[in-house]
């Protein structure tokens, strides 16, 4: 035991490269290993710093290397902590063994932190580095524990995320897109169990998708609730399976929730609608992974320069 001490010390001391025997390391707990050394995906939407908007310096959970920026934190809707940049050398890229993303490891101690994707325009970095909180830990700027990164941070704009499905996403994400307070909207399939869906595979019924709209927006400026009272008069909550000529279920109406408040909402304003007679089959689900949907379904009538077939405002409040 002597011996395997001091030539950690001795390793240490040279600088060597952390292993997951160094006495630096920080234990982890079942969930942190399995992310962490099992390269395991924590739940989106789940994790504490997916909505964290303080400013400081995120660390490596096991071996507290500094690896991200407040600042280069950004919110992607994707339900996990994004950054557009990390901090020089601190991460490293691999190959992931499924053969088309790749996999970002803290350089120092080669824990896992998520995948990082390029070319997605979330910001004019265009790169997304998908990392799981359970990865990280925060050290906030006015510490007395900060080193070289963190202090100088600004406030990032506050945003929430909100998905909805309710029929043809086209036309969900062409009304929603109108509404003031509104900073993005996506097209996408949500709610089922197929990894990185196809339209097509959709389309077959096999997938337990929906075609469902993932919406950025500022608080400030648009309330979920108002959010949630639009998505209802946007859409038929009464329609099962179906919205106006679009038949199936991945045209069901149904609302993910990404926190309790959202859920409290959604069933509140379901209970509204039928105390007003409203025979409402809406769904009410937890947030799962948002697929977006190929290019061409993205801005759909924008770029026709047409107007929804499938969906028409009606007032119901
Ligand atoms: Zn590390």
């Amino acid at each position: 035991m002597k011996i395997v001490v001091s030539f950690l010390m001795v390793f240490v001391a040279l600088g060597g490269a952390a292993t997951p025997q160094n006495r630096t390391m920080k234990p982890l707990n079942a969930e942190e290993k399995r992310v962490i050394l099992d390269k395991g995906t924590e739940a989106p939407f789940s994790g504490r710093f997916y909505n964290h908007k303080a400013s400081g310096t995120y660390v490596c959970r096991q071996c507290g290397a500094p690896l991200y920026r407040s600042t280069d934190k950004f919110d992607s809707g994707c339900g996990w902590p994004s950054f557009d940049d990390e901090i020089p050398g601190a991460v490293k890229r691999l190959p992931d063994p499924d053969g088309r993303r790749t996999e970002i490891t803290c350089a120092r101690c080669g824990g896992h932190l998520g995948h990082v994707f390029l070319g997605e325009r979330f910001t004019p970095k265009n790169t997304r580095h998908c990392v799981n909180s359970l990865s990280l830990e925060f050290i906030p700027a006015d510490s007395s524990h900060d080193g070289e990164n963190g202090a100088r941070d600004v406030l990032p704009i506050e945003t929430d995320t909100a998905l909805f499905a309710g029929g043809c996403f086209w036309g969900v994400e062409y009304m929603l897109s109108k509404l003031p307070g509104v900073r993005s909207v996506e097209s996408g399939y949500t709610g089922g169990t197929t990894r990185n869906p196809t339209y097509e595979q959709v389309c077959s019924h096999r997938t337990g998708h929906a075609e469902a709209v993932r919406v950025v927006f500022d608080p400030r400026q648009l309330t979920y609730e108002e959010l949630a009272r639009q998505f209802f008069e946007i859409h038929d909550p009464t329609q099962l399976n179906r919205q106006g000529p679009d038949v199936g279920d991945q045209y069901r109406s149904e609302i993910f929730y990404t926190s309790p408040g959202q859920r409290r909402i959604a069933e509140e304003l379901i209970a509204e609608l039928r105390g007003k007679g409203y025979a409402v089959v809406t769904r009410v689900t937890p947030a799962s992974t948002f697929w977006p949907a190929e290019e061409y379904h993205q801005r759909y009538y924008e770029r026709k320069g047409t107007q929804p077939y499938c969906h028409v405002y009606t007032k119901r409040f």
